[in-house]
């Protein structure tokens, strides 16, 4: 795989925060970006159009970026807007209806609860009383999901997600709105990889670190992908 990656005349830049622009910590509160990160940002985006993306809640990133009011894709997809801005989830009225279809159908039962979260719910069962009934209740509901939802099931955890709300589906939108730009994404995330299938061949995708990866590109660490972008500057 070439490590050697081409420049483009009118890039739209999609850049992953943790891993990417910032070094993976223990602590996600402490996850500063690189310190070039911040200048290299503001005039990028003078020119271009940059998008930070993350799986975060995008208001989690504000502190890191301050002054930097780029627009952003958070929580895997599920949200778009802009940093120290307005934020929207990308959830359909569709999706809603669904999600609360299902919300309404989980069986009441002892040991049994709801967990509701930004844009979808996740069903817990542990520590009820009669584990197995209820394992067998939240599977027997979880059947009845439709297909547009995905079911994500964890230990003694059933979570439902709108399955079109992912990176690649955020990434093809906003690359429908910007027609006379290259796509450059960069990410290290296992879900960075529906974004780098999503985007057309001629985009310039890069996996940040090792890994499989369906990205055309590769770069080893964040210090590399800041000395990427710098040419850009040049
Ligand atoms: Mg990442």
């Amino acid at each position: 795989m070439p490590t050697d990656l081409p420049l483009t005349d009118a890039p739209l830049f999609f850049l992953d925060y943790d891993g990417t622009l910032a070094p993976i910590v223990d602590d996600p509160k402490a996850a500063f970006p690189h310190p070039a990160v911040p200048d290299l940002l503001r005039h990028l985006s003078e020119p271009h159009p940059v998008y930070i993306v993350t799986g975060r809640h995008l208001r989690d990133l504000d502190a890191f970026l301050p002054g930097l009011d780029l627009p952003a894709i958070g929580l895997h997809g599920a949200q778009e807007g802009t940093l120290h801005g307005e934020v929207q989830d990308r959830l359909t009225s569709d999706d809603r209806e669904k999600l609360d279809a299902m919300r309404t159908a989980v069986p009441s039962m002892e040991g049994v609860w709801v967990e509701d979260k930004e844009h979808t719910f996740a069903v817990h069962y542990r520590g009820a009383a009669d584990p197995e009934a209820a394992a067998e209740a939240v599977a027997t509901w979880a059947e009845a999901t439709p297909d547009t939802l995905e079911v994500i099931s964890g230990k003694d955890v059933v979570e439902l997600r709108p399955a079109h709300l992912h990176k690649g589906t955020a990434v093809q939108e906003i690359a429908a709105r910007h027609p006379d730009h290259t796509p450059i994404y960069l990410g290290d995330d296992v879900t960075d990889e529906d974004a780098f299938e999503a985007l057309p061949d001629t985009a310039i995708t890069v996996k940040v670190g090792g890994g499989e990866t369906a990205a055309r590109f590769r770069l080893p660490d964040v210090p590399t992908v800041v000395a990427y972008l710098q040419r850009y500057l040049d």
